[in-house]
């Protein structure tokens, strides 16, 4: 089946959410080339394992309909019937440009997908990881959105060898961009994330994770509960609405462990957390539990660090 992983290009490097798919597509021992977007200049994200084509398109630019008239062209001229892209804001975008294009619909939240006698069939995750639903493609070409974390990602040697496509812009007039700075390990990679709940009573109290985690080197997370009482940004949630994390050791700090968040973490390898409510849903996934107040239980773990 010839197939096509859509990729993308983070800090000049290949995503994690596109090694892990590049991953899952070896282990089918799928015919597939890579085609990669980004607005880097240079990056390293060639392979002498596969091809690869990396759409170039301007930082600038928050439109995408270039870019994916460029992937439509591609994918009616190969002939390709397999497009597998993780599901992030970008590729999200992209497939639904590429749904119209293509006539055929997306199928999202697949945490799994196989062969079946020439079909493609997926597993897919609903209601914040309670349910579970299986689907087979019968459309011609099929696109599949792979939620993050859902395999390992490949560890590849990168090079500079691939073609480069450059993409215009498009004539939307922009008027004025906002870049949210990011710093310090991020949630995607980091092997320690710390993630704080409204069980931090206060804003304020905050500094006591980050002080966790500047001693961790681990990245901050939050539940929506503070993102939405403005305590952190957006890009820092955890959960069915925000990011999904697979670190090595989890840290909840005043979080009840509503489904919703736990579907962002419960592949964490060691949860650790900490909560005054010993009946809190935390603890059934929790790997070590700490019945007590963050506001003491914290500072003393920062001592002893
Ligand atoms: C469609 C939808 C999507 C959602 N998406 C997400 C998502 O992506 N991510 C997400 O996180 N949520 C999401 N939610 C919200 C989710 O349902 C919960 O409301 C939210 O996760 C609760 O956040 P919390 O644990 O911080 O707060 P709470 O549920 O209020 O829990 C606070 C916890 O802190 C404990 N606590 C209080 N004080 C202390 C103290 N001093 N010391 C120790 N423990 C203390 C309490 O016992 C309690 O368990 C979503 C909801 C919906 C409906």
């Amino acid at each position: 089946m010839k197939t096509l992983i859509l990729g993308e290009v983070i800090d000049n490097k290949l995503s994690s959410g596109t090694l892990e798919i590049i991953n899952k597509a070896n282990s089918l021992s799928l015919e597939y080339k890579v085609v990669t977007v980004g607005s880097s200049d240079a990056p390293v994200i060639g392979s002498s394992t596969f091809h690869q084509t990396y759409i170039k398109r301007s930082a600038e630019s928050l439109q995408f309909n270039n870019v994916a008239d460029k992937l439509s062209q591609i994918i009616q001229e190969e002939n390709i019937s397999l497009v597998l892209a993780p599901s992030t804001y970008q590729c999200r975008d992209l497939v639904s440009f590429l749904s119209v294009d293509l006539l055929s619909s997306p199928v999202s939240n697949v945490i799994n997908f196989d062969i079946q006698d020439g079909s493609v069939v997926t597993t897919n995750s609903i209601n914040g990881g309670e349910s579970i639903y299986k689907t087979k493609i019968t459309s011609s070409c099929s696109l599949l959105l792979i939620r993050p974390k859902s395999f390992d990602p490949i560890d590849l040697e990168l090079n500079s060898e691939y073609e480069t496509i450059e993409v215009e812009n498009s004539d939307i007039e922009i008027f004025d961009v906002f870049k949210e700075e990011k710093s310090g390990p991020q949630l995607e990679d980091s092997k320690i994330v710390i993630s704080a709940g409204r069980g931090m009573v206060e804003k304020e109290n905050l500094s006591l994770v980050e002080d966790l985690a500047n001693k961790l080197n681990a990245a901050i997370g939050g539940t929506r509960a503070i993102v939405d009482a403005g305590w952190m940004p957006y890009s820092q949630q955890v959960g069915q609405t925000g990011k999904t994390v697979k670190p090595d050791v989890y840290i909840a700090c005043g979080i009840s462990g509503a489904t919703q968040h736990q579907v962002g973490m419960k592949d964490s390898k060691f949860i650790i957390a900490i909560n005054k409510d010993e009946e809190a849903p935390i603890f059934q996934l929790a790997d070590l539990g700490i019945v007590g107040d963050t506001l003491s239980v914290i500072p003393k773990i920062n001592e002893n660090i």
